[in-house]
């Protein structure tokens, strides 16, 4: 009879969907039916965006206003137009990983992509199926090379187990679960693979320690919390062959020894998380989940959990908090999670695509994944054909821009590469291989995939640096100071370079800022939310002063 702390946000979520807005009656009786403390409840309420938004009796339009969808002032036309047309609430939100067809918006939950601003979405068309948006982005691969994450994607219904049986589907499984689990842990390790989150940590190294440590019950956790700006492999995945993400999990589960496992999917990927619904139950239904899914005598099962708009909680140790029930604040690292993570018991939390790569692995054999990694990239912005697309580990930058997404529209500029905790290159840099050592070389990194191109027509400083900088102060959690403070003063500075033009003094105090973020932060978040913005100073130099108004002229 003790208060189900885990299950605070789901309640909350399905009581903010019922009664459209968490006033402090409806907190009140969720409080009093769940025994949960008001304090607590409240607590949870503002941390989370999706929670804090009230409709005031109006659908909710959630308009994406990051970098790729306010490229050419498309966003900020779309809710100039919404907000006029007085039938929505309307709130501006950061990428909503549809950057492929932006400008985006979200209506009730539900993706609308591209929105026309001059055609605002039907707010009657809430709840109406048949008027949401068709998944997937667009995709595609290096030429001569056959796709193997994207292979089943668009070709093979997602919702259908046997349908991904007939593909294929299923072999890496079945050959794991005939395998001792310390074979399957070496086929890993053999194989080569790191982590596709952006963190690049061995895969198999990670499974060894949870394996090995005391304590049950042990999770397995797949972060499908893809929240990245300019990422949305993870969605094209999650939304196209959920079944290869799951076998991964599976075959995680078998090898680590894990009885339990959730997948925390994106708030905002509201396809995403029907389609692994869907998967998860086909799954139970064929005894891949239950009571002797492994057939080690002990029970598997999975739990879906949906975020609620927190972009911390992409980092593992803030999802575990999540999925526990309090706000996603990340804790210090160690102990790590491998031997205290969620509920303090051993965990492997593994990204998307990761867990798609360890299905090809173990269905393939290590050495034909070592020989040729196949990866991810989401690429948006100034090119021709934006989209999803997969080229063997190492291929040259410029070979993705030309041979898969049709070349950049104008002038090459920049690319920004890893997302808002990404790093620029100059055009004279995309022959650099896509890998994390040539990558780091040219100071940048592969983080989670996301490329964004970027043509002669954008102000990189005012268009993209100050969005960068507004994020990461958005979205610290703010309960470590030199995050909470770095991240202010660093959007403070880089507004202030946008209005006037750098000064000799702005990058020491960026890179002082940095510095102390980077060493003292107890996240991830803190620790990369100086890179975007120290690697365009330190690639093409701080902003120039804003020309100066035309006689008669208005300023800008
Ligand atoms: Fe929170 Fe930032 Fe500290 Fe991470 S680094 S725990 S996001 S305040």
């Amino acid at each position: 009879d003790r208060p189900a702390r885990d299950r605070a946000l789901p309640v909350l979520q399905a009581a903010h969907r019922a009664a459209g807005a968490l006033s402090p009656p409806v907190l009140a009786y969720v409080s009093e039916r769940t025994r949960l403390p008001l304090a607590h409840l409240t607590a949870l309420v503002t941390f989370y965006e999706e929670l804090t938004i009230d409709p005031g009796g109006r659908p909710v339009l959630r308009v994406c206003d990051d970098v790729a969808c306010r490229l050419g002032g498309r966003a900020e036309r779309v809710l100039a137009a919404a907000r006029a047309s007085g039938r929505f609430t309307v709130h501006p939100t950061a990428c909503l990983g549809a950057c492929d067809r932006g400008p985006a918006a979200l209506l009730e939950g539900e993706l609308v992509a591209p929105v026309d601003p001059e055609a605002l979405p039907d707010p009657n068309s809430v709840g109406d199926p048949s008027r949401r948006a068709p998944g997937g982005a667009r995709h595609g691969w290096l030429p001569g090379h056959a796709p193997r994450l994207l292979r089943r994607c668009g070709q093979v219904d997602p919702e259908s187990a046997e349908a991904y049986r007939a593909a294929g589907g299923f072999r890496g499984l079945e050959r794991a679960l005939a395998m001792d689990p310390d074979a399957v842990i070496a086929a890993v390790r053999e194989a080569g693979l790191l982590g596709r989150g952006g963190a690049a940590f061995p895969t198999g190294a990670k499974w060894e320690a949870a394996r090995r440590a005391p304590g049950q019950p042990k999770y397995v956790v797949v972060n499908a919390d893809e929240s990245e700006p300019g990422a949305y492999t993870n969605r094209k995945l999650l939304e196209e062959d959920p079944f290869a993400v799951l076998e991964g999990m599976l075959i995680a589960a078998h090898a680590v020894g894990a009885s339990r496992g959730y997948v925390y999917v994106r708030g905002e990927y509201a396809l995403a998380t029907r389609r692994v619904e869907r998967a998860l139950a086909a799954l139970r239904r064929l005894g891949w989940l239950g009571p002797d899914a492994l057939g080690h005598g002990r029970p598997f099962d999975v739990e879906l959990r949906r975020g609620a708009g927190a972009y911390v909680c992409g980092e593992e140790t803030a999802l575990f908090a999540s999925i526990e029930g309090y706000r996603g604040e990340p804790r210090p690292k160690p102990p790590f999670p491998t031997t205290h993570g969620l509920f303090g018991k051993p965990t492997v939390v593994q990204n998307v695509e990761t867990l798609a790569c360890v299905t090809l692995i173990l269905a393939e054999g290590p050495d034909g994944f070592r020989a040729a990694q196949p990866k991810l990239f989401s690429v948006s912005g100034h090119v021709r054909r934006p989209g999803v697309y997969e080229v063997p580990l190492g291929t040259p930058l410029r070979r993705l821009l030309e041979d898969c997404a049709g070349g950049v529209e104008g002038e090459l500029q920049a690319v920004l590469i890893g997302g808002a905790a990404g790093m620029f290159l100059r055009p004279d840099q995309i022959d650099v291989p896509l890998d994390h050592e040539p990558l780091r070389a040219a100071g940048a990194t592969l983080g989670a995939g996301a490329v964004l191109v970027l043509n002669h027509t954008v102000d990189l400083w005012r268009d993209v640096a100050l969005r960068v900088a507004r994020f990461f102060a958005d979205e610290s959690c703010g309960q470590c100071v030199p995050c909470r403070i770095g991240t202010a003063r660093q959007l403070e500075r880089v507004a202030a370079m946008a209005g006037r033009g750098g000064r000799s003094d702005d990058l020491a105090v960026l890179e002082q800022l940095g510095a102390v973020m980077a060493d003292a932060s107890i996240c991830g978040l803190g620790q990369s939310a100086s890179w975007a913005v120290l690697s365009l100073a330190r690639q093409f130099g701080l902003p120039a002063a804003p020309a100066a108004p035309a006689e008669g002229g208005k300023e800008r």
